[in-house]
């Protein structure tokens, strides 16, 4: 069978859902035995996020291999229980790149370079080599940013392009839409929706589909509209209602007929869709549950995107504990001002996720102290392993001023240092400890007890480490470093005995949690949390502080 494409635009307002939906197709379509992949296009210059300020961009997804991708790959990863690699996600920046390099080298001697051949070119080689290396029977594409936009022109080309390439019957367009509701007369508008398939038209695509979002119910003249306005079947109009329940898309989808409308398009010679596990995991999310509430003190908590991979692993692991959690989103720069503690003290476990830079660090090791000396659960993302180290050495210890050679590289006491191979490294982009990396676990301890594994293998995006020089007395006072790697040179995880949970990672557990199957870390964190539910007593803050 030759692949199948298809292709995910979005229309009328950005954000409105279609990395979700792409992630939902995938779903969907595995569901009927077809071996799906997904890729992303972004159309911005930068050659990948790991640049970007997460005000810009939100999370930067990490693959197995050490790609820093954009997050629509979580939703990928997530729903489809796929992993993803690098051909996953590419961005206008990366095209460019490699076409001004081919020319340097001489590869199109005499020719002038435009953006039509070789830029589309560029991009539909890099659509079918991801086809080719999965050997997917289908490749779902989402094309970034809004029709309209003028970066995402060439992607749009290329995109009709590859319909005459590998045939009309192999290829669907899906285009995401919004309906605006008008209050006064509680009406939900299409005209936007008609306004961006003329748009996508007058770029020579005719969707198929029109996935139609709407925080209203969608009344059937209303599909009947778009579908005569847009020319798109009726049964391929497909109403797509906000759902407060996220893991809830995939069956929306199902059930207003997508998969059995893509299955016959496609000819897809899938079974019958079971999706039996994924409506019993949802059952499982809608049913009425005690509730944790769970920190994440950070420096990005007015945007939730920049941290959207841990707060679906909490939810992953809340489910599987039979509790909701609650999210308490604290500034770790406001812990460093006296604000905010009155609600750290409510909370039933804290997190501390990964970041960089100086602000709001402070904040970070303050709240890993309070947990410390509090015992309240407390899980350590990467820059959470690295507080909580500079934590112990200073108040354990008594180094004062003890830190991080990225915060004050004059310090006595750098308990965490920058990796030997990071010191000659001078391009910040794509330079850092990335990717999946194996970690031997201690048995007996926190994490090995979780993981009840000997070696697992976890995704990292970081420079700096435990500096070994310290390792020997921090252990004497009693941080168990219970993950090493193979080699026993790197730290991967840190606890502290007799706490009931206070463990660390230098890698990012929550890219490999799954709703149906969450990670052992964070499933572990959140059984001591619920553990701890209601504990008496917590001081009400640091000392002196
Ligand atoms: N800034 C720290 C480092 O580079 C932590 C990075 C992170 O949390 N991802 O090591």
């Amino acid at each position: 069978m030759p692949t199948k494409y298809i292709f995910c635009t979005g229309g009328v307002v950005s954000s409105v859902g279609k990395g979700v939906t792409a992630a939902a197709i995938g779903r969907i379509l595995k569901a009927r035995g077809i071996k799906v992949t997904i890729q992303k296009l972004d159309p911005y210059i930068n050659v990948d996020p790991g640049t970007m300020s997460p005000y810009q961009h939100g999370e930067v997804y990490v693959t197995f291999d050490g790609a820093e991708t954009d997050l629509d790959l979580g939703h990928y990863e997530r729903f489809v229980n796929i992993d993803l690699t690098r051909a996953s996600n590419f961005t206008t920046g990366q095209v460019y790149n490699s076409v001004i390099a081919q020319e340097r080298r001489g590869d199109y001697l005499g020719a002038t370079i435009q953006a039509i051949p070789h830029i589309t070119n560029e991009i539909k080689n890099r659509i079918k080599h991801v086809g080719q290396l999965t050997e997917a029977d289908v490749v779902i594409v989402e094309i970034g940013g809004t029709v309209g936009d003028i970066e995402s022109q060439p992607f749009l080309e290329a995109i009709r392009q590859m319909r005459t390439d590998v045939g009309p019957e192999n290829t669907i367009f899906i285009h995401v839409t919004f309906l605006p509701h008008i209050g006064a007369t509680g009406e939900l508008k299409t005209k936007p929706t008609q306004h961006s398939v003329r748009e996508l038209r007058g770029l020579g695509i005719q969707p198929h589909v029109i996935v139609a979002r709407s925080d209203y119910p969608t009344p059937a003249e209303v599909i009947d509209k778009i579908a005569l306005f847009c020319d798109v079947e009726k049964r391929a109009v497909i109403p797509l209602l906000t759902t407060p329940y996220l893991y809830e898309v995939p069956l929306l989808v199902e059930d207003a007929g997508l998969g059995d409308f893509l299955a016959e398009a496609l000819s897809l010679n899938g079974k019958p869709a079971d999706l039996s596990g994924w409506r019993e995991l949802v059952d499982r999310i809608k049913a009425p549950k005690a509730e944790i509430t769970i920190a994440i003190v950070g420096k990005y908590v007015a945007l939730h995107d920049a941290y959207m991979s841990v707060r679906e692993a909490l939810y992953h692991a809340g489910v599987a504990n039979g509790t909701d959690v609650n999210v308490e989103w604290v500034y770790s720069g406001d812990l460093e001002k006296d604000k905010g503690w009155d609600r750290l003290e409510k909370v039933d476990g804290i997190v501390v996720p990964g970041g960089f830079g100086y602000r709001g660090v402070e904040g970070k090791v303050l709240a890993a102290q309070w947990a410390r000396e509090n015992k309240v659960p407390y899980l350590g993302l990467c820059l959470g392993l690295q507080v909580m180290c500079i934590d112990y050495a200073r108040n354990v210890l008594k180094w004062e001023n003890a830190n991080s050679a990225e915060f004050d590289s004059a310090t006595d006491y750098p308990v965490i240092d920058l990796m030997p191979d990071q010191k000659s490294v001078t391009d910040m982009g794509g330079t850092m400890r990335l990717g999946h990396y194996p970690c031997m676990l201690k048995p007996g301890t926190i994490a090995g007890d979780a993981y009840a594994e000997q070696e697992v293998k976890e995704r990292h995006r970081h420079r700096f480490e435990v500096n070994n020089a310290f390792r020997d007395e921090l252990e004497a006072a009693g941080l168990v470093f219970s993950g090493i790697s193979p080699d026993s040179r790197l730290v991967e995880i840190a606890e502290i005995k007799g706490h009931p949970f206070m463990v660390g990672s230098q890698f990012h557990p929550e890219f490999q949690s799954r709703p149906n199957r969450p990670h052992p870390l964070f499933d572990a964190f959140i059984r001591a949390a619920v553990d701890c539910h209601g504990n008496g007593e917590k001081e009400p803050k640091v000392d002196g502080k």
